[in-house]
This record gives structure tokens, C-alpha cells and sequence, in this order.
């Protein structure tokens, strides 16, 4: 049997950080499915493939291997892409390339088996609604596109990328507007989810309000 806490919301709605803070405190497994479709969005410029190259792209995702560390590392066929994921370039391209339906449905599968036997928190766009519907907790988190924009333009600067506020804030919407809109798998609130707005709540709010979900469903 295992527990899982599903967390869905748009870019910079704070699912990482608060997934991360929250798998700490209940000693959950934490799966950053965003990350996923990063690491094959990589790996197709590092190949030099572009996005019509829809077969090619299929391919990785088939037999792409991916390592998420308990202390957040992400390895990539082995090396360390943490960084280099957050990337503008990936950024740019990952909300076309996790539109790609066998992309998606390969994806899926393997976020399952990642949980399968396992007490997990696993965050993304359609945890609550196509990969568990069934989980055991389902939040909703929120905030203002500015609110968002604002919290990735500081990450960014954090990390050193060069980058600026409306550079940062065109490529949520875009992002937003794509990850609406998909085939399978698109952005939205399931009918039995927590909604929780961050926008004006810090972080240490957000999580106590998680925590309170979980304990009532444990
Ligand atoms: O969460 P993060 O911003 O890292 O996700 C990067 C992109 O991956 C999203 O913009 C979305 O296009 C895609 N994604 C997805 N389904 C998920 C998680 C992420 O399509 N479950």
C-alpha cells in the first residue's frame, strides 16, 4: 500500500519548494515529474534534435534514464543535470516537447512505477487528474502570473542565469497558455482538489496549510 500526496499548478505557483519541504516532514519520496520532461527536453539539444523531430524525441523518452536524489540532484543517463534543466533554452522548449502524447504517456507510466509500494509527493500539471486521481491527497496550488513571474525571475537570478523580469514573465504565460491545452494530460483544477493561493501567503504558511490537509486524510 502506499500513500501518495498529489500537487498540481502552473509554473512558479510554489510546488517545488513547498513538495520538497512537505516530503521532509512526513518522510515522503519526493518525485519532481516537471523535472522529467525536462531532462528529455535536454537531452534533444544536446542531441541537436529539433521539435519537428517528433519520432527521435519519442525515442528518448523511451529510453531515457533518469535518477531523482533524496537531496534533490537530478542525473541524467548518469550526469548531474540539476542545473542545467532551469535553463532558458529548456524553458523555452519543454511545454512543446511534454505535449508530445507518446512523450506524455511514456512519462506516466514510469511516474507510476516510481511510486508503486511507495509513500510519495509527486508534483506536476495532471498528478491529480490523469496520473492519480485517486491519490490519497489532492492540492491545487495558485498564485497571480506576476506573483509567479516575480519568484522565477529572483530563482533565476539566484542560480546566475541572465534573464529579465518581462523575459521571465512572457515564458510563463507562453507555458501557461501550452501546459491549458493539451491533448492528454492539460492543466487544470480537479473537482476534488485543495485549491490553495499562494499569492500572498509565504512559504511557511503554504506548508502548514498542506500539512493540515494531510493530517486530516492519514
Ligand atoms: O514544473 P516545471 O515548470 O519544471 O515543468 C516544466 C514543464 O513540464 C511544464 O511547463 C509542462 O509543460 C511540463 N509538465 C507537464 N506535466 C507534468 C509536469 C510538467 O506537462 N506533470
Amino acid at each position: 500500500m502506499s500513500f501518495i500526496v498529489a500537487i498540481d499548478g502552473p509554473a512558479g505557483s510554489g510546488k517545488g519548494t513547498v513538495a520538497k519541504k512537505i516530503s521532509e516532514l512526513f518522510g515522503l519520496l519526493n518525485i519532481d515529474t516537471g523535472a522529467m520532461y525536462r531532462c528529455i527536453t535536454l537531452e534533444m539539444i544536446n542531441q541537436k534534435i529539433n521539435l519537428e523531430e517528433i519520432q527521435k524525441i519519442i525515442d528518448i523518452s523511451k529510453n531515457i534514464d533518469i535518477d531523482m536524489k533524496e537531496n534533490g540532484t537530478i542525473l541524467l543517463n548518469g550526469k548531474d543535470v540539476t542545473k542545467e534543466i532551469r535553463s532558458k533554452e529548456v524553458s523555452g522548449l519543454v511545454s512543446q516537447v511534454s505535449s508530445i502524447t507518446e512523450v506524455r504517456l511514456n512519462m506516466v507510466n514510469l511516474q507510476r512505477k516510481m511510486a508503486e509500494n511507495k509513500n510519495v509527493i509527486m508534483e506536476g500539471r495532471d498528478i491529480t487528474t490523469y496520473v492519480f486521481p485517486n491519490a490519497d491527497v489532492k492540492i491545487y496550488l495558485d498564485a497571480s502570473v506576476e506573483e509567479r513571474a516575480k519568484r522565477r525571475f529572483l530563482e533565476m537570478q539566484e542560480k546566475g542565469i541572465t534573464t529579465t523580469f518581462d523575459e521571465v514573465l512572457e515564458n510563463i504565460k507562453k507555458r501557461d497558455e501550452n501546459d491549458r491545452h493539451k491533448e492528454i494530460g492539460s492543466l487544470m483544477i480537479a473537482p476534488d482538489a485543495a485549491v490553495v493561493d499562494t499569492t500572498n501567503y509565504s512559504i511557511d504558511e503554504v506548508v502548514n496549510k498542506i500539512s493540515n490537509i494531510i493530517k486530516e486524510k492519514k
